[in-house]
């Protein structure tokens, strides 16, 4: 039992912290992506007559559990769940291929996509998508709910959690601690976006228990145990002195909600939109028209400013379904990014036309860029790619540390360049950017991290390249700050913390920002760096 006042060291995500009392949540499996399954078509089947009577089963009991109301909704899905033509429609899809899960999946996206538009049925559409989930579950015996609680105030603790997992998040969780994950796994990404305090890589909360109150001070990198707010730490409280920031401060994007609340913010445009996000469940093409229509709205919505618009980043960390990729031994290091461009190009080729159509019918400034670009030759077929498609500026990602060094060569090619620092971490310290227990490397405050970024600013400013930076570590505040001062031209941030970095960028002028880049350079580790660039900071902060 740990001891009142136990400080248990962590990273830190967000700017406030909050006391709660912890929910320990136990751990389950993920449900795994689509598949195809080994050709024994029969054994999917009787997999599926099984899971589908599960279900059934569950949902009765589910109906007998609920009030009046919500019974109805049980008895209603129960009958989806076992009606014929949705099970002749599975069996069709285990026919071309797809495993049991997948394919009633697949099955039950049709039906959904059949009844939308239906405002009757619109509203039990996620519903049904439930129940597919439930039926896939049931056959890899995976168990989906957290049981979260509903009402209260709780600090959730685990080992990390997927996106299955934050989906399930209840407005009672006020505080999120992983035992694992680092400052790029999908657990910061979500609480960064949703303003959810939280520190992860704190391997110390292994030893939390149920019921302890706990302050998450992620400004402090450190959870308290029976801490109060009034002892957290205090992020700078940084006062604008001018109305513009010393450079722009954009912002990442998804999905048209995505670019709907961006728009909320004051940022000035796009920096990252990344479009996989579209696609993480789509087990068939989307046709051109679709994505048009798509990708015109996400611009309509976007924020006043350049929009720059990533072509599909699938593979690794981001699978996306219909593109059907070989399994890989190291897929981070395998055909993945613009790499498709072998396997994909015609989707590619798609992409950047959809993207003109729908520059056209937004009259919005777009900007395109390539993922993974590890060569000069692939930012050249990338650059031909998309100003024979459209009206683009045409930039590359940076994120191998390969490309760092071909940038003199880049001069004439593109017109930008942006810095991906999540897979930069990961490809220049060799370490899994999902790695449960890898997170110091990631720390984007690692003297070689800063360096490189660095060198990759001089490199651009060089051959009159733009550069910006849209990885996570250009959400925090006093990093963004780091940016500025080494010279890059933009940074895209977590739309929740917009606001924060643009008033950061708005407390110093840009001999300051480059005096504190300076400063930083003499640290020999993360925390060394970051203490100087806070200290430098709270000085000039009030
Ligand atoms: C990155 O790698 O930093 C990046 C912005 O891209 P993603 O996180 O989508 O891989
Ligand atoms: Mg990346």
């Amino acid at each position: 039992m740990l001891a009142s006042g136990a400080v248990l060291t962590g990273l830190g995500v967000g700017l406030s912290a909050i006391s709660g009392e912890v929910f320990r949540v136990k751990p389950h499996q993920p449900l795994p992506v689509p598949a195809k399954h080994s050709g024994d078509k029969q054994s999917e089947i009787d997999k599926l007559k099984t899971a589908i009577s599960n279900v059934s089963q569950e949902l009765q009991q589910l109906a007998k559990k609920a009030g009046e109301t919500s019974a109805e909704i049980f008895e209603a899905l129960e009958m989806i769940v076992q009606d014929e033509s949705l099970f002749d429609a599975a069996i069709t899809e285990i026919e071309t291929g797809w495993d049991a899960p997948t394919a009633f999946v697949n099955a039950v996206e049709t039906f959904a996509e059949l009844l939308s538009g239906d405002p009757t049925f619109e509203e039990r559409l996620a519903d049904i998508r439930d129940l597919a989930k439930r039926v896939a579950a049931n056959i890899h015996g995976i168990s989906l709910g957290l049981n979260l609680p509903e009402e209260g105030r709780y600090v959730i603790v685990g080992e990390d959690f997927s996106p299955a997992d934050t989906a399930q998040f209840t407005k009672a969780v006020v505080g999120v601690i992983t035992i694992q994950g680092g400052p790029t796994s999908h657990t910061a990404i979500i609480c960064r976006s949703k303003s959810i305090p939280a520190v992860v890589s704190c391997a110390g909360a292994a030893e939390l228990v149920d019921g302890v109150q706990v302050l998450v001070d992620p400004v402090g990198d450190r959870v308290v145990v029976e801490g109060k707010e009034a002892d957290a730490t205090q992020a700078i409280s940084f006062v604008a002195k001018s109305a513009e920031p010393i450079i722009p401060v954009r912002a990442n994007i998804g999905s048209l909600e995505d670019s709907i609340a961006a728009a909320t913010t004051a940022a000035e445009g796009v920096g990252l939109f990344r479009t996989e996000l579209l696609y993480l469940q789509s087990t068939a093409k989307p046709s051109k028209e679709k994505q048009i229509a798509s990708y015109a709205e996400i611009l309509k919505a976007a924020p006043e400013g350049p929009i720059v618009v990533r072509t599909i980043d699938a593979g690794s960390d981001k699978p996306v379904p219909f593109l059907d990729m070989p399994k890989e031994e190291n897929p981070a290091l395998g055909v993945r990014g613009f790499r498709l461009v072998g396997p994909h190009r015609d989707f590619i080729v798609d992409q950047l036309e959809s993207l003109e159509e729908a520059r056209k019918l937004s009259g919005r400034e777009v900007w395109v860029m390539a993922p993974m670009i590890a060569l000069t030759s692939e930012a050249i077929e990338f650059a031909e790619l998309a100003r024979k498609a459209g009206n683009f500026k045409v930039g590359i990602m940076v994120e191998t540390p390969s490309i760092i060094y071909e940038i003199p060569n880049l001069k004439g090619v593109v017109d930008f360049i942006s810095v991906g620092t999540n897979d930069l971490s990961q490809y220049l310290f060799a370490s899994d950017r999902l790695h449960p227990s890898l997170g110091t490397l990631l720390n984007p405050w690692q003297p070689a991290l800063i360096r490189a970024l660095s060198v990759i600013a001089k490199e651009c400013e060089a051959v009159s390249i733009y550069s910006g930076v849209c990885g996570e570590s250009a959400s925090d505040p006093a990093f963004a700050v780091v940016l500025a001062g080494m010279g890059f031209d933009s940074v895209s941030s977590s739309r929740s913390q917009v606001g924060a970095v643009r008033t950061a960028l708005s407390s110093l002028d840009k001999s300051q920002a480059h005096d504190i880049y300076q400063a930083v350079l003499a640290a020999k580790t993360a925390d060394e760096a970051k203490s100087i660039a806070l200290a430098k900071l709270s000085l000039l902060a009030g």
